[in-house]
């Protein structure tokens, strides 16, 4: 049999798919927290409010920058402003610099994938299966975290978006067989339903994640296009009911 006939082909979101991300804002809302307490002292609002107040306001900024490398660390910067605010604090430009250096932080990664990421994406190519990266996000930083992984290295093709929506995916997904095209994601929201809506098979493999991806409808668990995994390996277990 033609081998293109019964290759599949896997389009793979990449951060907190293949590789931690999430996890390093983590870091960076840390230090955040603690600078404020460290500046404001005793008059330093509750931690879980400057988080809720943090996460607004990054949610609302999404809207006009997008996933921009600056909109992270100038929302912790807008936040320590509207705090400082409302506590009567002056606050000077140095701070706001220290402020958005902090929110850098998140993109000070490692080389690191999901456990288990590296021996699927092997087990996918010794098959023969045709890999393809779909990643939205800052152009330079989501270049710099896929050339530290070597992700290259496992991919056909490697598409870095502002967003992901069904008009794009389709224009990835082309001609292939949507009966044995896989998109493979964390997101119930960027990965999950642009994928049912252009007629692909999913693969969703949940992870914590932050608050935009977690704005979201229920995931319908009976459809028969939906795998759900809760480990990558999970991909090799199962290959052959895919
Ligand atoms: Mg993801």
């Amino acid at each position: 049999m033609n081998k293109m006939l019964i290759m599949k082909t896997f389009i793979f979101d990449y951060d907190d798919t293949l590789a931690p991300n999430t996890h390093y804002y983590g870091y960076a809302q840390i230090a955040f927290l603690e600078y404020i307490l460290d500046r404001l002292g005793y008059k330093a609002p509750n931690l879980q409010s400057i988080m809720n107040l943090e996460i607004e306001i990054d949610k609302n900024r999404v809207k006009k920058l997008g996933f921009s490398r600056k909109r992270f660390p100038g929302s912790l910067m807008e936040t320590y402003k509207v705090i400082c605010k409302s506590k009567n604090y002056s606050f000077t430009n140095q701070e706001l610099t220290e402020v958005y250096n902090i929110g850098k932080q998140a993109f000070d990664i490692s080389p690191c994938l999901i456990d288990g990421a590296e021996e699927v994406l092997n087990f996918l190519l010794e098959k023969e299966d045709e890999l393809i990266l779909y990643t939205k996000g800052d152009k330079v930083i989501q270049q710099h975290k896929i050339d530290i992984n070597h992700i290259q290295y496992w991919f056909k093709e490697i598409h870095i978006v502002n967003e992901k929506n069904k008009n794009d995916l389709e224009i990835i997904v082309g001609k292939r067989d949507k009966d044995r095209t896989f998109k493979v994601g964390n997101s119930i929201r960027s990965d999950v339903n642009p994928a049912l809506e252009v007629g692909l098979k999913v693969i969703y493999i949940p992870c914590e994640t932050w608050a935009y991806e977690d704005e979201h409808s229920e995931i319908d668990k009976s459809n028969p296009r939906i795998h759900i995994f809760q480990d990558i390996r999970d991909i090799i277990i199962n290959y052959d009911e895919l």
